[in-house]
């Protein structure tokens, strides 16, 4: 049995794993001690939860939980890091690499980095979504003190080379932060053999609770310095005042430890199912196109193209099944993908874009109801659809008024 709508947006979010939310409600009624009270026992067992939520959360990315530093999520770990690094060492330089794909959180950090005083580097991803590691070499200057890469991405899935861009950051001497908010979880991150300084993840892209996220600093040689960014209390040894999301952080705690235990196993599943939905629609249609790298591409992720189809008028048509279109629609506001178009799609073929995000709880049974029913919506709106008749270069070929009746 489907219990509608089918949820298939697992990148934007995550359904709480009724195993995370267990572990986590005695911490609102139970033990609501506040995580900083060191004179009583409600104190010290929130803040006793607190401690092995660090070692699990540390155990997904093999750290030290020394360098794990508890946020309200992946946005202000990014926040915190690019900002952070930025004012901590302005005096050695002002100019920070990053590419056109990352998440708003990353590029809206640099921008306002911009109004005050730094130069950023946008660097171009080439048209598969991978950025290369040959073109952050060329753009380090003297003047670099950063480069911030994410480890996959959001919309179209690709993974990036960490590896290297790692390495070559730390022989250039160079801080190097990834949001690896789509990666953890979903690859396996192993920070004890990799050169990252600052590593950016959140609770709720991995079936945990929203609001809590977390920023690994590393505290190896060479030494990390950031600047906090919130003024108010010692926490987080002085990186993040605020009084802990005690709940939260049991929560995202429990999340990384099931993470850590399930994912070769659900890499595997999610990745069968993925595979399984790309070639029932591709071999039920006609002009379905992938948007970026196929083999370097976390396994739950999907990203088509439809040709002569609008992404949103199918979705209307489908309200059953729960994905995101090409544009990001907020109201009337419809902004084309900034992802998109660095991968070089144009304005037509952007808004015929589905970006299927498949997770823990989605069964097979749920993959061929797609496949049963999403082609004929399209061969549907494909007959009455203007975008249909238009050529390759988006210009349409037809007038007004050539268009079939809606
Ligand atoms: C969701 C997401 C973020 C923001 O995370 P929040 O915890 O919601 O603030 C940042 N980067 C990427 C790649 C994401 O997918």
């Amino acid at each position: 049995m489907i219990s509608f709508p089918i949820y298939l947006d697992n990148h934007s979010t995550t359904k709480v794993d009724p195993i995370v939310l267990e572990a986590m409600l005695p911490y609102f009624t139970e033990h609501y001690g506040n995580a900083s009270s060191k004179s009583h026992e409600l104190g010290w067992k929130a803040e006793a939860a607190v401690t092995y939520a660090r070692k699990l959360a540390a155990r997904l990315v093999n750290c030290e939980p020394r360098d794990i530093i508890f946020t309200s999520g992946a946005t202000e770990s990014v926040n915190l890091a690019i900002k952070g690094t930025a004012e901590a060492n302005f005096s050695k330089g002002s100019h920070i690499i990053t590419t056109k794909i990352e998440h708003e959180a990353v590029l809206d950090s640099c921008r306002n980095l911009e109004k005050r005083g730094f130069t950023v580097t946008y660097l171009d991803v080439e048209e598969n979504g991978i950025v290369s590691v040959e073109k952050i070499a060329k753009a380090i200057s003297p003047q670099t003190i950063l480069v911030s890469v994410m480890w996959v991405n959001n919309e179209i899935g690709t993974i990036q080379p960490i590896n290297e861009i790692s390495k070559l950051c730390r022989q250039k001497k160079v801080l190097f932060h990834t949001d690896a908010t789509q990666a953890a979880g979903k690859l396996k991150i192993d920070l004890s053999k990799l050169n990252v300084d600052l590593l950016s993840f959140s609770s709720h892209k991995m079936y945990g609770p929203k609001g809590v996220g977390a920023l690994y600093k590393s505290g190896r040689i060479p030494r990390v310095r950031i600047v906090p960014q919130t003024d108010g209390g010692a926490q987080e040894k002085g990186l993040r005042a605020g009084t802990l999301n005690v709940p939260g952080i049991v929560g995202f705690g429990k999340a990384c430890e099931i993470a850590d235990t399930v994912l070769v196993n659900e890499s595997a599943r999610v990745k069968l199912l993925r595979d399984k939905l790309y070639s029932g629609l591709s071999s039920a249609l006609d002009g379905i196109k992938i948007n970026g790298d196929m083999k370097n591409r976390i396994p739950g992720n999907l990203n088509v193209s439809i040709e002569g189809i609008d992404a949103d008028s199918l979705m209307v048509s489908m309200k059953e099944i729960a994905v995101s279109t090409g544009s990001a629609c907020s109201s009337e506001d419809v902004k084309p993908s900034h992802v998109l178009s660095a991968i070089g799609l144009n304005k037509e073929l952007m808004r015929s874009v589905i970006r299927f995000g498949i997770g823990r709880f989605n069964t097979e049974e749920e993959i061929d109801y797609v496949i049963s029913k999403l082609p004929e919506k399209v061969k549907k709106l494909r007959q009455i659809s203007p975008l249909n008749k238009q050529g390759s270069n988006g210009n349409s070929q037809f007038k007004k008024g050539d268009y079939a009746e809606i």
